[in-house]
């Protein structure tokens, strides 16, 4: 039987400048028990810290998944998991207001295309295929960004960027004191736990 990777309830979400916010996630090539309750652990952790949306990379988990409830919003409780998604046909563009469950308390104004076509993958191996737009398409790029290393920080406009410095250089900040503290392993040592979930997932 193989072990487990990690127990879930040690799961956090982890805040920039993480590195493995920066790590692009690879494709999953399988689901199994494991994968799911870490999956259930990431609804807990972004329901808890009120989110939306949620990426593998959050909670520093090198693979290609993220989920999304817009309960939130829409009132319609509906918990959604897509895995390995691409998207594609972006139409429009349209500012809005984001924020991040990796840059707490933060929220500024994000260029996204207005509609896309999503294609992904559900837990139980079901097909998403579609057009969306409005709020739930920039929750779909958000996320996908995450999986390719990118952070809504790196969308903005370089005036708007400009306007978020300070709070961006308190999180480096926090984050070189978490380090020093040992609250953060090393680079070397994150990325060898990441190797082994892509050794036993991608
Ligand atoms: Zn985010």
């Amino acid at each position: 039987m193989a072990t487990r990777l990690v127990d879930p309830t040690t799961l956090r979400i982890i805040h920039y400048p993480h590195p493995t916010l920066r790590r692009p996630a690879k494709t999953v090539k399988r689901v199994d028990e494991d994968l799911v309750t870490v999956v259930r652990r990431m609804f807990d952790l972004m329901y808890a810290a009120d989110g939306l949306g949620l990426a593998a990379n959050q909670v520093n988990l090198p693979v290609r998944l993220f989920i999304v409830n817009l309960k939130a919003i829409t009132k319609e409780d509906k918990e959604m998991v897509f895995i390995n998604p691409v998207i594609s046909r972006p139409k429009g563009h349209e500012e809005g207001s984001e924020g991040c469950l990796s840059f707490p308390d933060l929220y500024a104004p994000v260029n996204r295309a207005k509609q896309i076509h999503i294609q992904a993958f559900t837990l139980d191996g079901n097909e998403i295929n579609g057009e969306m737009d409005g709020f739930f398409a920039r929750v779909i790029q958000h996320e996908t960004d995450h999986l390719d290393g990118i952070v809504f920080p790196d969308r903005m406009l370089p005036e708007a960027r400009l306007a978020i410095r300070d709070d961006l250089e308190a999180f480096e900040c926090e984050f070189r004191n978490d380090r020093r503290a040992g609250v953060i392993p090393d680079t070397q040592t994150i990325e060898h736990e990441l190797l082994r979930w892509e050794n036993r997932y991608c």
